[in-house]
């Protein structure tokens, strides 16, 4: 049995190619799949659940039979956490919260967006409280849908803008801050995306080893960790 983890695709109907490779991948799974965890930023944006969700209407058809043969989670990313619980049960996806610690083969891992980790950006920080606020969020639905279109596509572009000239060390994670979460859970192993640096870190302290890893975005290729029993596999595939 498999359990698969992904995150970051930021589906888009202007990259058809991410989602017929996503819907394909799908379609052709022949081993045993005990759960998919898809750990955020699996949309572009999502402005509400009237969100018109061009192109991605079909792969969420998808997903809803898909449910019937696997578990399917998912935790909310800086794009998508706007998705209510609601809407993910109408697509059978159990929504998680972040972070959630699960067992797996009888090991604890716990399962984190990543963006809480990256302390060192204080802007963002303060923008995550604002907008992760029902207050914000109660403000924000009461606008009309187009109007809700438009502030996701200006905080997109303000994003884009900020990324281009903050440091890249400050949009990595803080490794105090992973230690922290590591003690705070008591567990050694996580898995989170978000900083689209996919890797295995390792390190120790207070005589333990703990496990980082960061899966991949979907930008130029997929990127797919499937757990078999204790083993790490990562289907990998370019789109270009
Ligand atoms: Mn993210």
């Amino acid at each position: 049995m498999d359990t698969l983890f992904i995150s970051d695709l930021h589906l888009d109907n202007r990259r058809p190619q991410v989602i017929n490779y996503f819907t394909e991948y799908l379609k052709n799974l022949t081993s045993d799949i005990s759960a998919l965890y898809i750990l955020g930023d699996f949309v572009e944006y999502w402005v509400g659940d009237d969100d018109p969700a061009i192109g991605l209407n079909e792969l969420f058809e998808q997903i809803k039979n898909e449910s019937k043969k696997y578990d399917i989670y998912f935790m909310h990313g800086n794009r998508d956490f706007m998705m209510s619980e609601n809407f993910c049960h109408r697509l059978g996806m159990k929504l998680l919260p972040d972070p959630s610690v699960i067992s797996l083969n009888g090991k604890d891992i716990l399962l984190t967006h990543g963006d809480t980790l990256c302390t060192d950006d204080h802007e963002y920080q303060n923008f995550r409280r604002l907008v992760r606020s029902k207050l914000w969020q109660d403000e924000v639905l009461k606008k009309p849908l187009e109007q809700r279109i438009k502030l996701a596509k200006d905080l997109r572009k303000q994003s884009l803008r900020e990324t281009e000239s903050k440091k890249e060390i400050i949009m990595d994670v803080n490794n105090l801050a992973v230690e922290k979460t590591f003690l705070k859970y008591n567990v050694n192993t996580m898995i989170h995306g978000h900083t689209h640096r996919p890797n295995i870190h390792t390190s120790s302290f207070k005589d333990k080893e703990f496990k980082r890893i960061v899966l991949g975005d979907w930008f130029s290729s997929s990127f797919i960790l499937r757990y078999r029993n204790d083993k790490i596999l990562i289907d990998k595939e370019s789109f270009i």
